[in-house]
């Protein structure tokens, strides 16, 4: 139920103290010529209507999210006090520059720390996401190869395992795409990118390790073979989680990549933002670099703006916060934490892969990194439960679902994601449920074939959701009024 429908005419809360400034009449043509409705509710009825939702919501703070690909690890609630101080909240963004000389220096901060963590030499921190650090990545390639007169180069280079937005993005910023399937192991086929290399070939995109949660042991063959023939590399460093501290995408022969600090460094994410995928690249690239960087110049900060920048591909410095709160796990991890966050994250997901296994038929036998892909095709045979209902029953077991049907390779795909921050515990019951699951699958299919139905809302008809999508909410007045 809306608020809006809670409303009774009357009711109110009144906590805005007494105007003690004089009242100006605006001039008529700012007037709003209809009545505005707000709700009308008492601050009890406003208290539990919140809290309601909020009972609703799934989140890390209620339980374990091995939501594959998406890294929902625990966020430091530090992160959110310093991210909240006023400091960093009550600037504007036309500032001058000597005004925020501390904002400047957070910016600059992470800057070099996420150089040092990817082997890269500048980052921008405009780009809003992952998908839009693809773009700006992109495009920056793009500008490279214009700027020598190469505009033949109208090709991006990517495996089949790759994240959906990897060729969305390429799409976008006006290449053509050109999969290059896996091989038997998981990585990428090196016969394939051998003939689908040309001179037409601006880069490639890679994931490393790829959606599988498998590391490519022939990643310096392929980034040099990708080099040979004048193109440049692109690392998708959406999920940095398994090598972050320990190998560094620019060493495997990278020359620009984009992290998420919505999954690696530890902002909250799943509700829509906000987010930021800054963008680093090697420096014959900086040039190309949009917007403004940070940068300190005899003890000040202040912004300076790239030779050949391609532009602006977000208002002013991106989303200031998420960076203040990358910028602070970063500082309490320190150098020896970042490295043992990795660590944890790989040994997780290598003890659920190991303790399901038996079950559960990985897509491909091999030791996994932060995250792993088992295939429910069997499965699905032998019962008729699919993928879709063990992540469903999951639901009715008080955990969230793993990945579904990604990557797109692996017929009945599940993908989990233990992340570093669950304990031994959390993961023993996990495991436990998805064991019990298994057995359900045999003895009670059609249990399982109709969860959840514990959740607010039961199993939707995604069919009739996509075909006949109501996209507007009905209120009961409305309802009411037909
Ligand atoms: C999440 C993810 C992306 C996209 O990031 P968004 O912030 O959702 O745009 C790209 N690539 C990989 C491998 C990802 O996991």
């Amino acid at each position: 139920m809306l608020i809006f429908e809670k409303s009774r005419e009357g009711r109110e809360i009144s906590l805005l103290p007494i105007c003690d400034v004089p009242e100006v009449m605006l001039s008529p043509q700012f007037h709003r010529n209809m009545v505005l409705r707000l709700p009308e509710i008492s601050e009890n009825d406003l208290s539990r209507h919140y809290s309601e939702i909020g009972e609703k919501t799934y989140g890390v703070n209620q339980g374990a999210y091995p939501l594959g690909s998406c890294t929902m690890k625990y966020n430091p609630k530090i992160n959110e006090e310093l991210a909240g101080l006023t400091g960093f909240t009550e600037i504007h963004p036309l500032q001058k520059e000597d005004t925020v000389q501390g904002c400047l220096e957070v910016l600059s901060m992470l800057e070099k720390y996420l150089c040092e963590i990817t082997g890269m030499t500048h980052f921008t921190m405009q780009p809003a996401a992952g998908a839009h650090g693809e773009l700006t990545g992109l495009l920056m390639i793009k500008a490279f190869h214009h700027k020598r007169g190469d505009t033949k180069r109208t090709k991006i280079i990517i495996p089949d395992s790759a994240h959906g937005t990897n060729p969305a993005s390429a799409t976008m910023a006006g290449f053509e795409t050109v999969t290059v399937p896996s091989d038997k192991d998981g990585g990428v086929d090196i016969e394939k990118l051998k003939e689908a290399i040309g001179n037409d070939t601006a880069g490639l995109m890679l994931t490393n390790p790829n959606t599988l949660g498998l590391f490519d042991k022939n990643i310096m063959e392929i980034t040099n073979m990708i080099h040979d023939c004048g193109g440049i590399n692109y690392y998708d460093g959406a999920n940095l989680n398994a090598v972050m501290g320990i190998a560094r995408p620019g060493d495997m022969g990278f020359d620009v990549i984009h992290v998420n600090l919505h999954k690696t460094f530890s902002a909250p994410h799943g509700g829509g933002g906000p987010g930021s995928g800054p963008v680093g690249c090697k420096k014959f690239l900086s040039e190309f670099l949009p917007s403004v960087r940070s940068e300190e110049e005899k003890g000040k900060f202040c912004f300076v703006k790239a030779e050949n920048a391609i532009g602006e591909m977000k208002s002013f410095y991106g989303n200031f916060l998420v960076v203040v709160r990358a910028l602070a796990y970063l500082m309490t991890l320190g150098r020896e934490g970042v490295l043992q966050a990795s660590e944890y994250a790989v040994l997780n997901a290598n003890y659920m892969f190991h303790k399901l296994k038996d079950l559960y038929p990985p897509a491909y036998d091999r030791s996994c990194m932060h995250e792993f892909v088992f295939s429910l095709e069997k499965l699905k045979k032998e019962t008729g439960v699919s993928a879709l209902d063990i992540a469903k029953a999951m639901l009715d077991k008080g955990i969230h679902p793993p990945t579904m049907y990604f990557p797109l390779i692996v017929h009945e795909a599940l993908m989990f994601e233990p992340t570093e921050t669950e304990s031994k515990e959390t993961m023993d019951d996990m495991v436990q449920i998805l064991r019990d699951l298994y057995e359900e699958a045999h003895t009670t299919p059609d249990i399982l074939c109709n969860a959840p139905i514990t959740t607010s809302v039961g199993r939707l008809n995604e069919v009739e959701a996509a075909r006949n999508p109501i996209l507007r909410y009905q209120s009961n007045d409305e309802k009411g009024a037909i």
